[in-house]
């Protein structure tokens, strides 16, 4: 059991509880990899890919102190997408200027203790800078999912609103700097950059419709969350193993014990109710 003044809450953390809370995932694994850091997730090549893209964009380097690599081949040629990021970073360039964005700090952490409360909130910020005269906060995504609009992590303009997994992102640094820095509803950009092919590339300001109304939704949902998660932490998380899922479990690869792992399907039984 760990004691929950450590609880250090993150909008990815929030979107692998909620994938918890839906059975999407383990909860014995979110509790080895994100909450004891046990382990760690290996990245995937679209991670890598969009670390890389982000380091020739801005400098910024891995949380762990290394420089980002693009991700090869088995002949040691860049792959098509570490090609293609390479070839977007022109397109970050022009945007930064034609936009008159001026970055002053990449990867700018912010924490927030909630006051009564034993645990924190904490944000890495992209970019922190200047547009229009107003601190702003400037996000980078790589994505192949520019135009779809039926995916969780779909950039799709006419959706978004729907996409909570994406757009908590905007209230959560939204509160974090109004909390941590005094500045009330920050400006939020997305400079949002195809891995398909070289051309395709958005700009959007992410606006909320009621800055009062969405800080308040937001304290009462972690105000619901947490004591979920503390709970949790001190009865247990409900393991959700799957043959796939364990199978591709950072537990499995890095060969760490679970007795909860599955290699054969639980049993399922199907009902016929007549002739058809
Ligand atoms: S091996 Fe399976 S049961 Fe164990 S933590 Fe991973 S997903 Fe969960």
């Amino acid at each position: 059991m760990v004691k929950t003044s450590k609880l250090s809450v993150s909008q990815s953390f929030l979107k692998k509880y909620w994938d918890y809370q839906n059975g999407l995932e383990c909860g014995y694994a979110l509790y080895m990899i994100d909450i004891m850091k046990q382990l760690e997730r290996k990245p995937t090549d679209p991670m890598l890919t969009g670390s890389w893209f982000e380091y020739l964009c801005t400098g910024s380097i891995n949380r762990n102190g290394t420089i980002p690599e693009p991700v090869k081949t088995t002949k040691g040629m860049l792959t098509a997408e570490s090609k293609r990021a390479e070839l977007q970073v022109a397109n970050f360039k022009r945007l930064i200027e034609r936009e008159k964005f001026d970055i002053q700090r990449v990867d700018e952490t912010l924490e927030y203790y909630f006051p009564n409360q034993n645990f924190k909130i904490k944000g890495v910020l992209d970019i922190l800078g200047f547009k229009d005269d107003s601190e702003a906060i400037l996000d980078i995504k790589s994505s192949g999912l520019i135009g779809n609009e039926w995916e969780d992590y779909g950039w799709h303009a006419g959706t978004f609103n729907m996409r909570r997994k994406l757009n908590i992102q905007v209230v959560f640094y939204k509160y974090l700097a109004w909390k941590t820095m005094g500045v009330r509803d920050i400006p939020f950009y997305y400079a949002i950059h195809s891995t398909k092919n070289e051309i395709d590339f958005l700009f959007w300001e992410a606006q909320l419709l009621d800055f009062d109304v969405s800080m308040s939704h937001f304290e009462d949902m972690l105000l619901e969350i947490v004591p979920d998660i503390e709970m949790a932490i001190s009865f247990g998380f409900t393991p959700h193993p799957e043959v796939r899922r364990c199978f591709k479990c950072p537990l499995t690869e890095q060969g760490f014990p679970c007795e909860f792992r599955r290699d054969t399907p639980e049993k399922q039984t199907v009902i016929i109710d007549g002739i058809y």
